[in-house]
């Protein structure tokens, strides 16, 4: 059975919600945090794919991967990301204009440290929003990542609360993605980066992964696949999972 990572991950917070969303598709509403989140990557994969509108070189548009071959002739200013901004804002999830107009505010301060970082460095981007497929330990894992840079680097667009870098090294996303960057490249990334953006600014977390880390998670993978197949959906409550559940209304073992 086919999986993808933010299955993989509802899992890991708990197999109720998995259940809940993925085998009883029980409708769910959209929090402003995740709605945020979204106008945050749309805005990202709309500058990312400016960087290369100077050149005709998309190669394959469907699953975001360009032609590395000649760097981008667009010299894009911080007024074009606010722009982009400006576009992404999805407004629909907030309770009043106040509190929209409060968070696309908050997500223009939350750009312009973003701008600051991104030219920091001469940069060159190879993938936005690079989708992939691919066979861990005969599963089918599917998701998608965020920006691939020349290097290879691989970086994951987070609006969350920035995680320790404990926490990052041991993150399954990332192993995933190093993962799909051997297939799509054939070879593995020089760098996975978790970036943080939020309220604190725009904070660089970095890791790497280890033969032994990836064998790690393609256990973790197949072990996951083995609980759904067996109809394992025994709720995990706790106060971190619960309070971000979508189904915290309609579960009765609900910790908040
Ligand atoms: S409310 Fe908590 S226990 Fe219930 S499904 Fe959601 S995360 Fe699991």
């Amino acid at each position: 059975m086919p999986l993808s990572y933010s299955q993989l991950r509802t899992y890991l917070a708990c197999p109720r919600q998995y259940e809940y969303q993925s085998i009883k598709k029980l409708p769910r509403g959209i929090s402003t945090a995740e709605s945020f989140g979204s106008s945050v990557h749309n805005c990202l994969k709309k500058f990312g794919e400016k960087e290369y509108s100077g050149q005709k070189s998309v190669v394959n548009d469907q699953v975001g991967m360009f032609d590395n071959n000649q760097p981008s002739t667009i010299n894009l200013q911080l007024e074009d990301l606010i722009d982009l901004w400006k576009q992404s804002f999805i407004i629909d999830t907030y309770k009043s204009r106040v509190e929209a107009d409060f968070h696309r505010q908050r997500g223009e301060e939350i750009m312009k440290k973003f701008f600051e970082w991104w030219k920091s460095e001469n940069r060159q981007v190879m993938g936005v929003e690079t989708s992939f497929k691919i066979d861990v330990g005969g599963i089918v894992v599917s998701g998608r990542i965020d920006r691939i840079e020349k290097g290879i680097k691989v970086i994951d667009f987070k609006t969350t609360p920035t995680r320790t870098q404990e926490e990052v090294d041991a993150d399954l996303q990332l192993s995933i993605y190093a993962m799909a960057v051997k297939e799509l490249f054939e070879e593995y990334p020089s760098e996975l980066m978790m970036l943080y953006l939020n309220d604190d600014g725009v904070t660089e977390i970095r890791t790497e992964r280890s033969e032994s880390q990836l064998k790690d998670a393609v256990k973790q993978i197949t072990s996951v696949s083995n609980y759904i197949k067996e109809g394992e959906f025994k709720p995990r409550p706790s106060v971190t999972a619960c309070k971000r559940c979508p189904y915290k209304g309609v579960c009765d073992v609900a910790a908040v």
